[in-house]
């Protein structure tokens, strides 16, 4: 897949372009969409023994970019897969790139005309992947881009562990392995829990990319019964709160979902997934300035979370255009840690990697929407700009 530096002018693409809206009745399905049985049958309809699955599958997970490249996989069997599979669903779109290369954003267009995007991090011994499980997001926190888009639809397993795959190829050219997986991009993964389910296992499956559950982050703003559900399914993926408020009146405001799942009731649905796992849970905290990293807010925090198995992440807001929100100084940031410490508890700040690659969840989205709407000629996620 070709890369580019920054966002492609919209403005030279004809409406026989490579963006132009795919009919889906017309396309093949995703080698991906089919699960092992069910390729495993097909390829037995035609006399294929099982043991080939596999074998596609060791490809796709090394990230081949088509069918022709897997070497050890018969001519005649390349080419009918190639007649009946696409080897992914998803487009690429735009890719921005920040922290001079070492962060990759990409917008893909989904099978529909909805997009989503998924950012690369590279990090000395290790590359995280951070994915999206929805097209926009129907929570809707305040200050976050994908929730000021409408929301668009659940993603398909296969189309979050195609971002994977992708990742996959980019990163094997330079010689690194995707090692981390965290469901931190664009929607709510407890709101597509099937799906979100499916992929976690097929990120594990040592047949496709064998990452351990470990190194595997759920975020959530707080679906309590798929919090409690998650825990039951025996996998052990770390689950991240996105917390950013320790009493319900404020976070009724930031995280909407509250109202229905106050914030008491998700913190002893998350302590009891450490106590099924034994895994300790990530509390994240985006600070705001002003609303949510006062001394008031400190102290809230460390009487919610005292004696869990708990950790906290606090992240500096990534501005957002058109929202009333402010990142905290320097200094705040610092001392509301420090307050937090001081309650007992380990806290983290978590990097603000990716600043310059639109980097919160849903910002090179609206900056590719924005510049579609300006131009007039980007037909990806119509829904979007036209309800935007
Ligand atoms: N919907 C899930 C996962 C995706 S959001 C969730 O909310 O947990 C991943 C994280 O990015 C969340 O903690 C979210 O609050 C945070 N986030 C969203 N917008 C942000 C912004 N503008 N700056 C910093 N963090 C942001
Ligand atoms: Fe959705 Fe998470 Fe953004 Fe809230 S922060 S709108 S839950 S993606």
């Amino acid at each position: 897949m070709a890369r580019s530096r920054c966002i492609p002018s919209t403005a030279k693409r004809s409406s026989k372009g490579p963006y132009r809206r795919r009919v889906i009745s017309e396309v093949k399905p995703a080698i991906l969409s089919a699960s092992a049985t069910e390729l495993e049958a097909w390829l037995s309809s035609r006399a294929v023994p099982a043991y080939r699955r596999k074998q596609v599958w060791g490809w796709l997970a090394r990230g081949a970019a088509s069918f022709d490249e897997m070497g050890d996989v018969p001519k005649p069997l390349r080419s009918e897969l190639e007649r009946e599979f696409r080897i992914t669903s998803l487009r690429q779109v735009a890719v921005s790139e920040a922290d001079r290369g070492l962060t990759t954003k990409t917008l893909y267009e989904l099978d529909g005309g909805h997009s989503v995007e998924s950012v690369v991090m590279r990090y000395s011994g290790r590359s995280t992947l951070c994915i999206s499980s929805q097209a926009g997001c129907p929570i809707g926190c305040p200050f976050c881009a994908t929730g000021k888009f409408p929301f668009g639809r659940n993603l398909k397993a296969n189309e979050i562990v195609e971002q994977a795959l992708d990742a996959v190829r980019v990163l094997g050219a330079e010689g690194r392995r995707l090692s981390h997986v965290v469901f931190m991009g664009m929607g709510e993964p407890m709101a597509n829990y099937q799906a979100v389910v499916e992929s976690v296992r097929r990120f594990s499956d040592p047949e496709l990319l064998g990452i351990s559950p470990r190194r595997i982050v759920v975020s959530t703003s707080g679906l309590i019964p798929r919090v409690t559900q998650l825990g039951e399914e025996n996998l052990a993926v770390t689950l991240a709160i996105s917390l950013h408020a320790a009493r319900d009146e404020l976070r009724d405001v930031l995280v909407p979902i509250n109202r229905k799942y106050p914030v008491a009731d998700l913190v002893a649905a998350a302590q009891g997934y450490a106590d099924r796992t034994s895994r300790r849970v990530s509390y994240e905290w985006v600070l705001l300035a002003g609303v949510n990293d006062t001394e008031r807010d400190a102290k809230e925090l460390g009487r919610l979370l005292r004696g869990k198995l708990a950790h906290v992440n606090l992240i500096p807001f990534n501005p957002v255009e058109d929202t009333p929100y402010r990142a905290p100084e320097r200094a705040a940031v610092r001392r509301f840690k420090e307050l937090v410490e001081a309650q007992g508890l380990t806290v983290t700040v978590r990097d603000t990697r990716g600043r310059d690659a639109d980097a919160a969840c849903g910002q090179l989205h609206e900056r590719v929407m924005r510049a579609g709407r300006a131009q007039g000629a980007l037909q990806t996620s119509r829904t979007a700009v036209a309800a935007s």
